[in-house]
This record gives C-alpha cells, sequence and structure tokens, in this order.
C-alpha cells in the first residue's frame, strides 16, 4: 500500500506548531512591560535598562538576572561585538561602593544636579 506523500505546506504547519509547542525560550528580549525586580536597584526594571545599563553596554549582571526568561546569551552575542562582550562580561566586578557612585552620577547627568 502506498503512503500518501505530505504537501509542503503540511509540512511547515507541522514544524510551526512542533516549535510552539516546545520552544521555551525565546532569543529576543521582552516587550518593556515585562519587567523584573532588579537585586541592584531593589525595584523592578524593564531589559531595556539592563542592555544598556553599564554605560551604553549590558550591566554585568544581565546574563545571570535575564537567563530564565529568553535567550539572553544568544541574543546579546548577537548584538555585541567581541570588544563590548568582554568590556561587558569578562572585567572584574566593582565592588559595590563604586556601583553605587556611578549610578548617582548618572542620575545626576540624567536630572540634572538639582543645583539652580
Ligand atoms: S541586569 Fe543589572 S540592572 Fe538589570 S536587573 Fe540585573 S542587576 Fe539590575
Amino acid at each position: 500500500m502506498e503512503r500518501p506523500v505530505p504537501l509542503l505546506g503540511d509540512l511547515s504547519f507541522r514544524r510551526t506548531v512542533h516549535q510552539g509547542l516546545f520552544m521555551k525560550k525565546a532569543a529576543t528580549p521582552p516587550d518593556d512591560v515585562f519587567q523584573i525586580r532588579c537585586p541592584k536597584l531593589g525595584h523592578q526594571i524593564h531589559f531595556s535598562y539592563c542592555r544598556t545599563e553599564n554605560a551604553g553596554l549590558p550591566c554585568s549582571r544581565t546574563l545571570q538576572c535575564w537567563y530564565g526568561y529568553f535567550h539572553v546569551e544568544e541574543y546579546l552575542r548577537r548584538e555585541l561585538t567581541p570588544e563590548q562582550w568582554s568590556e561587558a562580561f569578562e572585567k572584574p566586578v566593582k565592588p559595590k561602593i563604586l556601583s553605587l557612585v556611578e549610578l548617582i552620577e548618572q542620575a545626576q547627568k540624567r536630572g540634572g544636579t538639582g543645583e539652580g
């Protein structure tokens, strides 16, 4: 007995369904409406912030913080040059007090000094 040959459209449909059922995480970040709790700031934050937190480069903790939500490493390896990757993730971690000083300086630059 001859088996029917599936049409290309059928195969494509099955592949789409298969991907939809088994794909757990996407390789693109979620929209800014989706937020996680930032351990540095102590409040909810979206990925766009983390992506540029370090003077335009990703925060050094981005891989750990966003690992459970999408393929963050795959995404950032696509987005960053090897030099940017190294600068963001392979440099020694600064002491917390220096990070706080930098956050304060960045906030002052964004909002002015308050002196007028
Ligand atoms: S990646 Fe950095 S800025 Fe973003 S949530 Fe984690 S610690 Fe906070």
